[in-house]
């Protein structure tokens, strides 16, 4: 894996982990979290029949932590 860098700190990327909370249940505070691990067009649609979208590919996420700015990029191919 190669090093990201911050390019206006200069320092390394540290790898971090995307996620959607769900609905959260008042009284027992539990939720559903979904990773936030793909992407795709701009202008893709949902499946009819499954309502999903077809990804493009995954997405790998780091965060500066001097400036608190996070960095999404397309996952390379290995
Ligand atoms: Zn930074």
């Amino acid at each position: 894996m190669t090093t990201k860098t911050c390019p206006d700190c200069k320092i390394e990327l540290t790898r971090i982990k995307l996620f959607g909370r769900g609905w959260e249940n008042p009284l027992t505070r539990g939720a559903i979290d979904a990773d936030l691990s793909f992407y795709t067009d701009a202008e893709a649609e949902r499946s009819l029949l499954s309502g999903m979208f077809k990804p493009q590919g995954m997405l790998e996420s780091y965060l500066c932590q001097s400036c608190g700015r996070i960095f999404l990029f397309a996952m390379q191919e290995k």
